[in-house]
């Protein structure tokens, strides 16, 4: 079928998009619109004298709904650049004082290091908590209720609202257990037809077996950065140019809904009017509702309203030297609210991706709410980990402003009476919408094409 298509936002919800509408509808014609320079959006690959650093999302995470990804990555040919995580055997959290290890790999030595740690008592905790959370039939739609119901309090104050907090910047009480635990959104697709529909080439299929198989996360040689580039590249490549119209520089200003209509103003404030069949918006709510400003849909704006967006700060910091001490072998460290530090996280990019950095030296990325100084990052980066770290060779520091949706109690709710409202409008909201998580937002974007389609 030849319908006009129009994505906004080329970050990889939309590229996501435009890549799935190539492969199920080959004669229509794809309008992108993004308003900054480039394409990728949060996936940003700096790279300073040998240093491959990620300021947005570091790797990608290997899991159930990797195949839309995969399948990706492999008609656009990056499959060669595939580079491993080296797995640590604790992640860890810092509590009263000091850094706790949590064993990543069930072992013997990582399990006497967390006893060792945290005793025994704290150990057979999780393990009796863990049937409850597979076989869980709870009434509250609250993440941190629901958490103390299955762990007690004691323990999701220690784990659950430190890895939440370090992550969202937000408290497990206030995240929704729907759309962060569940993941029903997810699950209404099945993945068997999906499994069907996209086939790998045995090349892809031989190389993924190879060197993906024990691998939980994996980037590319030149970083992250990669993924947007070359599904640009292709899509270009792959599209007569009538059926392609790439708009850098330019903003999806206001959508005329009855007249499927889309108004965007480039940087020369430059007016036009693009016609389409179905307009997706992967951009955050807040455009959405800009966008919608002067439409008569004002439940749909208001719920729109409704969604609410965390802020973080974070810093990439590269030395010529290793200055981690040798027994810390994690991911890297989550802070727990109540322990008054600046800082939500840390992670050790150079011990996760040894090959992206000069050997012998160190990159850490470090992330805080506030908008501290550099020297008491630095500061409370010596407390945790028991040494006096020294000056680094290069600080990236990046803000970023409403960036992570906060998953409130009604989350889902609300976004699915958006959704509804705007069905039968032929918008479809992006998958950036349902989650952050890489492999997710592909899989979404897939599955939200194919629901068109059937
Ligand atoms: C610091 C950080 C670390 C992360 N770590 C990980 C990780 O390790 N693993 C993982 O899987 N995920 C991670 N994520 C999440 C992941 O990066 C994002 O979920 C994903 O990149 C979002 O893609 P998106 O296309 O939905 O949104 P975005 O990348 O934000 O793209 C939206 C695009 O829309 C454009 N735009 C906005 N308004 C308009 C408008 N009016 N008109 C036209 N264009 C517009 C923007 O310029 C942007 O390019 C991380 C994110 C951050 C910030």
């Amino acid at each position: 079928m030849s319908y006009k298509f129009v994505v906004v936002g080329a970050g990889l919800s939309g590229l996501s998009n435009a890549f799935f509408i190539k492969q199920l509808y080959p004669k229509a014609k794809i309008t992108l619109i993004e308003s900054s320079n480039r394409v990728g959006g949060m996936i940003t690959t700096r790279k300073e004298n040998q240093f491959i650093c990620e300021e947005g999302p570091r790797s990608i995470k290997r899991g159930k709904y990797d195949r839309p990804l995969f399948y990706m990555i492999d008609k656009i040919g990056l499959y060669p650049e595939f580079v491993t995580g080296v797995q640590q055997p604790y992640s860890y959290v810092y509590w009263n004082g000091g850094l706790k290890s949590i064993p990543q790999q069930i072992n013997l030595q990582t399990i006497s290091r967390f006893i060792k740690d945290n005793g025994k008592d704290e150990l057979l905790n999780l393990i009796k908590a863990y049937p409850k959370i597979l076989f869980n039939n709870q009434e509250s739609d609250n993440l941190g209720e629901y958490l103390d119901e299955i762990l007690g309090k004691e323990l999701t104050q220690k784990y659950a609202e430190t890895v939440f907090y370090g992550l969202f910047g937000e408290s497990v009480y206030k995240l929704s257990k729907n759309m962060c635990f569940s993941k029903i959104h997810m699950a209404s697709y099945d993945e068997q037809q999906l499994a069907k529909d996209l086939i790998y080439d045995a090349e892809f299929e031989q190389i993924r077996i190879k060197k993906l198989r024990k691998a939980n996360s994996y980037k590319f040689t030149y970083g992250l950065d990669s993924l947007p580039k070359r599904i640009l590249r292709y899509l270009q490549d792959n599209s007569k140019v009538e059926n392609l119209d790439i708009q850098l520089n330019t903003k999806g200003k206001e959508i005329h809904i009855e007249q499927r209509q889309l108004v965007t103003e480039n940087d020369n404030k430059e007016i036009k009017k693009i016609e389409y069949d179905y307009l997706f918006l992967n951009v955050p709510s807040s455009e959405i509702v800009h966008m919608m400003e002067n439409s008569t849909l004002n439940e749909i704006k208001e719920d729109l309203k409704k969604i609410k967006n965390n802020s973080m700060i974070t810093r990439n910091i590269c030395w010529d030297q290793k200055i981690l001490p040798p027994d810390f072998r994690g991911l890297g460290y989550l802070i727990n609210p109540n322990q008054n530090q600046n800082m939500l996280g840390m992670v050790a990019d150079s011990l996760q991706f040894p090959n992206q950095f000069p050997k012998g030296s160190t990159s850490l990325t470090v992330m805080t709410i506030k908008d501290v100084n550099d020297d008491q990052v630095l500061e409370e980066l010596s407390s945790h980990l028991g040494i006096k770290v020294q000056d680094p060779k290069l600080i990236i520091k990046k803000h970023w402003m409403n960036s992570f949706i906060q998953f409130q109690p009604g989350y889902l709710e609300n976004l699915q009476r958006i959704e509804k409202g705007l069905e039968n409008k032929k918008i479809i909201i992006g998958a950036n919408h349902y989650t952050m998580v890489i492999p997710e937002l592909v899989y979404l974007s897939y599955s939200k094409m194919k629901q068109l389609y059937v």
